[in-house]
């Protein structure tokens, strides 16, 4: 498995989740850090609007690292609006689900493969990378969406989106749609998972695994509904699970989650991986005493990985070890007998105490 790419979609799915807006000095804003963080592509849809439209201007005169990836709807006058950006790689969408052919375009499945391929041969003649997207993928008819992806990819497709429109999949199910996509088109693989059930990471990594190439991500997970992967996970995992994509600044993209929560007013999950406040703290009288002789007893990462620090959490549910640590750590030798009068007066308060960092 070569190194994985990321695309970050922050300012397209991450800003059409429910109150989140960002203006053009912030869209311009995370653009660079996200670039400094050295993900692969970031993509922005220009024509939603003015505001849109400038951003995407701005980040294509800016001289990014990453490749800007324009999106736009599989019709003639959007892909004609996006070109007089002179983007270098436009990615186009089209419903292939019979749900959405007849309840969104009510188009028949042939008037939708010609269109599409129509579509990418326009905008390809223009000389620019190209991405198609299958819009509900995974809930469109295996058959018809293999002759789909083979035909946008005889038209000249450069990648291909599969994507889990509503978050129906199972990693199971995603390895399998991939192993068959993979080999039906030499084109490069791109995942859009949404998260309905939880599972959009676990899905994206399958279908990495069956020969994808791409994963799209976003700040904290935002987009439509329950969002997306979260984009610091996605480069985590890649590290940890895969040895992958070292290159990736996690610690960049795990602080861009406060900077996110401040822009758009909504908190990260406490629990969240990598980005959440309880990530490297540890409560329980044995996790504290293992983890004060070697962090790796309960941390799948160290938190100086991602330059966090250890935290340590003492009250009810503390034991000897950790009052010891803090006795020697303060210079005061306690005795046996009065680690466990201490101990006796900590259960008694049947709460936390202290919260600190090591
Ligand atoms: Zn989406």
């Amino acid at each position: 498995m070569a190194g994985t790419l990321i695309l970050d979609t922050t300012l397209r799915e991450g800003e059409q989740a429910p109150l989140v807006h960002f203006s053009e000095e912030q869209a311009l804003q995370l653009a660079h850090t996200i670039d400094e963080a050295g993900v692969d592509f970031i993509e922005i849809s220009p024509i939603v609007g003015e505001k849109q439209r400038r951003i995407a201007k701005g980040m294509l005169s800016a001289g990014l690292r990453s490749t800007v990836v324009v999106h736009c709807r599989a019709r003639k006058e959007d892909i004609e609006s996006v070109l007089a950006l002179d983007p270098p790689f436009v990615a186009i969408y089209l419903s292939t689900s019979d749900v959405h052919l007849a309840h969104k375009l009510h188009l028949s499945r042939g008037k939708a493969l010609s269109r599409a391929v129509e579509m990418v041969e326009f905008a390809k003649s223009h000389g620019l990378k190209l991405r198609f997207t299958c819009e509900d993928a995974s809930r469109t008819e295996r058959g018809y969406l293999l002759d789909m992806v083979r035909a946008v990819s005889e038209a000249g497709a450069d990648r291909i989106s599969i994507t889990d429109t509503v978050g129906m999949m199972t990693p199971v199910a995603m390895f399998s749609v991939v192993k068959e996509v993979r080999a039906a088109t030499k084109a490069g693989i791109d995942l859009h998972c949404h998260n309905d059930l939880g599972l959009a990471l676990a899905n994206s990594l399958a279908g990495i695994e069956a020969g994808a190439t791409c994963i799209h991500a976003t700040i904290n997970g935002a987009g439509e509904r329950a969002g997306i992967p979260k984009i610091a996970e996605v480069a985590m995992a890649l590290q940890v699970l895969y040895g992958q994509r070292k290159d990736i600044s996690v610690e960049k993209l795990a602080s861009l989650s406060e900077t996110f929560s401040k822009m758009s007013g909504l908190p990260t999950d406490p629990f969240a991986p990598i980005v959440g406040q309880n990530v490297f703290r540890h409560k329980g009288g044995t996790h504290l005493a293992a983890v004060l002789r070697e962090g790796r007893s309960y941390e799948a990462y160290s938190p100086e990985s991602i330059g966090k620090k250890r935290r340590l959490v003492v009250g009810g549910y503390s034991g000897k070890n950790v009052l010891r640590y803090l006795s020697d750590s303060l210079g005061m030798k306690m005795t046996d007998a009065q680690v466990e009068r201490a101990l006796a007066r900590l259960k008694e308060k049947e709460r936390d105490l202290f919260d600190f960092s090591i």
